[in-house]
């Protein structure tokens, strides 16, 4: 018999997952090409070529006690000091190996920082709309998850709420930029006007409250837009980096966890992240991929790929009337509901083969959120469905 907690899980599971299982029931009906999944952030694009023959030359090169055996629970040491150096290179930061410990991709990360950091009954701030495994991570330390609505139409966080929603049981603020689900970059300037509401409610609570900047899309940026570097803006940031997306690797599972010596209780903090990656379970993130992003730590796919895919999409479906944010990172877009129920869209746009998710998954619901990490021929051949689709649900 499972836990009663289980069964909560289970009967609310993720639909976004629940979309992508439907795509495959849908393809059984109508066939691979008349179904158009926008539903998973899997990138359809394969690791560069030179990451493959990098693995292999790990594996046949390199002691395979090393490659295949237990380390540090925060992973290989050269690995971490060579991931120090390219972000030190990059930001002009002056990090060591001693403060990254590698992960089980960002969901890892956002579990062992949870584990070290939150009592039960602590809060954990997120920006709505907002990567939906938030509610199960938080629920799995027994936090409170608190949200601070978005600022409409441009899905920028509502500050004065932030300011508001922030009490002495806060412990963390997650910053997602490049956003999952909108696309949005925050900039500078919002970034800076966070922490300087966060040292305020540091100084008034006299305990640390740390931004968690949870980082998958870093590397996904379009149009030249930047997306600060929150450590540099605000000491108590711990940063949660993964290559699912920017290497095209989701399957991998492999990320890492920067804490910086200027976070407040960094030196506990870094132990205790290294125990709650072992007692999680995790034991250490996968050494050969570990070894092979030591080797690759500065490649970089190209995205033009998915910046082909993001106008042709934003471009097409606003010509149609469908109203969105234009996203500047990351692959999604965030449009609004034709429908006021956007579950009842959703499954409406089954009848034309589409498979979106519903905003509520995002805790944002009136929206709908299209994954754009697709063929660029998907998005051709799926614009004449959208037409139908628009059409179909017009009064
Ligand atoms: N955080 C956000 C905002 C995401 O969108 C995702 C995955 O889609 C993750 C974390 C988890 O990524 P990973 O595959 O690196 O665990």
């Amino acid at each position: 018999m499972i836990s009663d907690k289980m069964k909560e899980y289970v009967v609310g599971s993720s639909l976004i997952r629940a979309m992508f299982d439907d795509s495959k029931r849908l393809i059984s009906i109508y066939g691979k090409e008349n179904v158009y999944d926008f539903s998973l952030g899997n990138p359809c694009f394969p690791p560069p070529e030179e990451f493959k023959d990098t693995l292999k030359k790990i594996i046949d090169e390199t002691d395979p006690m090393v490659v295949h055996g237990y380390m540090n629970n925060a992973g290989h040491e050269s690995v971490r000091e060579k991931i120090a150096e390219s972000i030190n290179k990059k930001f002009n930061t002056d990090y060591n190996a001693g403060n990254i410990i590698m992960t089980v991709g960002a969901a890892g990360g956002l579990n062992v920082i949870f584990k070290t950091l939150i009592n039960p009954g602590d809060e954990i701030i997120a920006f709505s709309p907002y990567f939906g495994e938030y509610d199960s991570y938080t629920a799995n330390v027994s936090a409170e998850l608190v949200k601070v609505p978005p600022v409409l139409p441009g899905f920028e966080p509502d500050l004065e709420a932030l300011e508001k929603s922030i009490t002495p049981k806060t412990r963390i603020v997650i910053v997602n930029s490049p956003n999952n689900p909108t696309g949005v970059v925050y900039s500078e300037e919002t970034i800076k006007e966070i922490a300087a509401i966060l040292r305020r409610k540091e100084v008034e609570y006299g305990l640390p409250i740390y931004i968690f900047s949870d980082e998958p899309y870093r590397e996904l940026a379009y149009d030249g837009v930047k997306v600060p570097y929150i450590t540099k803006v605000y000491d108590d940031t711990i940063v949660g980096y993964s290559y699912s997306k920017s290497l095209s690797m989701a399957g991998e599972r492999i990320g890492y966890l920067l804490i910086p010596d200027e976070a407040s209780g960094a030196d506990d903090i870094i132990s205790a992240a290294t125990v709650a990656n072992r007692i999680l379970g995790f034991v250490n993130a996968p050494s050969l991929f570990q070894l092979a992003i030591g080797e690759c730590v500065d490649m970089k796919m190209d995205i033009d790929c998915y910046d082909r895919n993001r106008k042709a999409l934003y471009g097409g479906l606003t010509d149609i009337g469908y109203e969105c944010v234009k996203p500047e990172g990351a692959f999604y877009l965030f449009v609004k509901s034709p429908l006021a129920d956007d579950i009842e869209f959703c499954e409406k746009a089954k009848e034309f083969g589409l498979v979106l998710v519903p905003g509520t998954a995002f805790d944002c619901p009136g929206y709908i959120r299209l994954a754009y990490c697709t063929a660029y021929e998907t998005i051709e051949k799926s614009m004449p469905q959208f037409k139908k689709l628009w059409d179909s649900v017009q009064a």
